[in-house]
């Protein structure tokens, strides 16, 4: 058989059944009836889609990936197991609890059943379990039909994927910028570091705080709630740390940041107007999402563009504070935000308004394929984030997809079905969490049940 043909028949049509795909390509001359003939044995027919049902979800919780990670597995009833991973630092409870509203449904339906479990997740890792169920969903109807996801997302923008990387932190900007400058010199082309009050703890004068009240914020009261505020000494000893480890790895790269602490909001105003001649990719999260006037304040104020949305759950607050003109970058978790149709919804909007998107990770490369996929199929999108540079076995949870998965600070979806992985059973084994176990059964989540209707 011609080798096109091969690859078409070896790909089942996500619309179009094999006959009337072998009947159209006949037609156009490519087939001979001999093809046609030989065509069923030459189908992987590994799943009848219209048929699939799930069986089971099961859970493996990794750890120091460097985070602690659930990944979820949705067992069915041909056979075919679908990956998907409740965000980071979250509990795997998140998703344990959707197994009853899950059992018997055909994953191949992956909106509707998203729909359904929606109203289960919240903002930041309570979303956790309803993306990690999406990203499995897809893995699902991915191998059920022999696509990859981007595919079913609409297809790619870019082959590879642009990546930044977090740089462990230390005091010394100097040696700062020498750790930024080896990720350069691993390929990465956007950076980013963290830099916060915790660098003024010994800088006397640099900080104006209630006696007793720490720089880390005092946990959680947010920040307009604390009192704290910079003063000029400190703001002059912030731009200077930034200054020299800017001066270790030049201007011309994208250098984002992250973590200033708990202040208040003019003070982050003067902060990031000293930022400005240091040319911030970005400053993140410098007052909480959930005050988007705040946010406004800020990004009005300074020529440095301002970014939130890591713990933000679904579109709709991502479309308040677009609208709401609070946000120069968006920076959604998929893995909070609702998967990865809803990404691409975020995606679309965010588009539609001239915003950009980074994407915020920081998981196993279970949930890292789910971002690859979904970062190559929207149109605005800047840079993913990869928290796990530094740990050695990361890559090695996973096959399926060409190694080195970072390669050269750019990454790159698999081809294959669904999210395009295999779990290496013992290396996700040797680094369970404490006191956990691999997949094991868990028919105490079968029956698990409310009156869910949001409506009377
Ligand atoms: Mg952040």
């Amino acid at each position: 058989m011609k080798p096109a043909v091969e690859r078409m028949l070896d790909r089942r049509s996500f619309f179009t059944s094999m006959g009337k795909a072998a009947a159209g390509a006949s037609a156009l001359g490519l087939l001979t009836d001999a093809d046609i003939e030989a065509a069923p044995a030459n189908v992987q027919r590994n799943s009848i889609p219209s048929d699939l049902k799930i069986t089971d979800l099961r859970v493996a919780v990794v750890e120091k990936a460097p985070m602690t990670c659930p990944l979820i597995r949705l067992d069915t009833n041909q056979g075919l197991a679908g990956y998907g991973e409740v965000r980071d630092g979250a509990s795997a409870t998140y998703a344990l609890f959707l197994k009853s509203r899950l059992l018997g449904e055909n994953p191949c339906n992956v909106d509707r059943l998203f729909r359904k479990i929606k109203q289960f997740g919240a903002p930041a890792r309570q979303a956790g379990g309803v993306c990690g169920v999406e990203m499995a969903l897809w893995d699902l109807a991915g191998k059920a039909y022999g696509v990859p996801a981007y595919q079913m997302l609409g297809g790619k923008f870019r082959d590879k994927v642009r990546l930044y990387a977090d740089t462990t932190e230390t005091e010394d900007p100097h040696e700062q910028g020498r750790r930024l400058k080896k990720r350069m010199e691993s390929g990465f082309t956007w950076l980013k570091q963290d830099f916060g009050i915790d660098l003024l703890k010994d800088v006397p004068g640099g900080l104006a705080m209630p006696q007793g009240s720490s720089v880390t914020g005092g946990g959680l009261v947010m920040h307009p709630f604390t009192g704290i505020e910079i003063t000029d000494k400190g703001i002059a000893f912030l731009s200077d740390w930034v200054a020299a480890s800017r001066q270790e790895i030049g201007m011309d790269i994208p250098l984002a940041s992250d973590h200033y602490g708990h202040i208040g909001v003019n003070s982050c105003i003067r902060l990031a107007r000293a930022m400005e001649k240091h040319q911030l990719a970005w400053m993140e999260d410098m007052v909480p999402w959930q005050l988007p006037e705040l946010l406004k304040q800020i990004k009005d104020a300074v020529d440095i563009p301002i970014l939130t949305g890591e713990d933000i759950y679904l579109k709709e607050d991502f479309a308040r504070l677009i609208t709401a003109g609070a946000v120069d970058i968006i920076h959604p978790d998929l893995a909070s935000a609702g998967g990865l149709l809803e990404m691409k919804k975020i995606s679309d909007f965010a588009m539609e308004h001239g915003v950009p998107m980074a994407m915020h990770f920081a998981g196993t490369p279970v949930s890292f394929m789910a971002n690859l996929h979904t970062a190559v199929a929207v149109e605005n999108f800047l840079v993913l984030e990869n928290h796990s540079v530094d740990v050695p076995w990361w890559q090695d949870l996973v096959s399926g997809v060409p190694k080195p998965i970072l390669d050269h600070g750019f990454a790159a979806p698999s081809d294959r079905p669904g999210l395009g992985v295999e779990l290496v059973e013992e290396v996700v084994k040797a680094h369970l969490k404490p006191g956990t176990t691999y997949f094991a059964p868990t028919p105490e989540w079968d029956n698990e049940r409310s009156w869910d209707r949001l409506w009377s």
